[in-house]
């Protein structure tokens, strides 16, 4: 009588999910690729001059002290 059957095609959905978007969403983010990769810049300060800066070598040092061969 008052039975109506739903077609089950009305959910008929692209096989897309939203994870096409992104598709790292899944991945925890240190396994994600970073766009930009990080340098090692880091932020020092001259023990020669004061001068802070950033650099991605071993010394704080300047390279203007350096080449005054200021020693730390
Ligand atoms: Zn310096």
């Amino acid at each position: 009588m008052g039975v109506e059957k739903k077609p089950e095609e009305s959910k008929n959905q692209p096989l897309q999910c939203t994870c096409v978007k992104d598709g790292f969403a899944a991945l925890p983010p240190e396994l994600r690729p970073q766009p930009r990769k990080k340098s090692s810049l880091r932020k020092v300060t001259c023990p020669g001059c004061g001068l802070v800066y950033s650099t991605n070598r071993a010394t704080d040092l300047c390279m203007e002290c350096e080449s005054k061969g200021v020693k730390i």
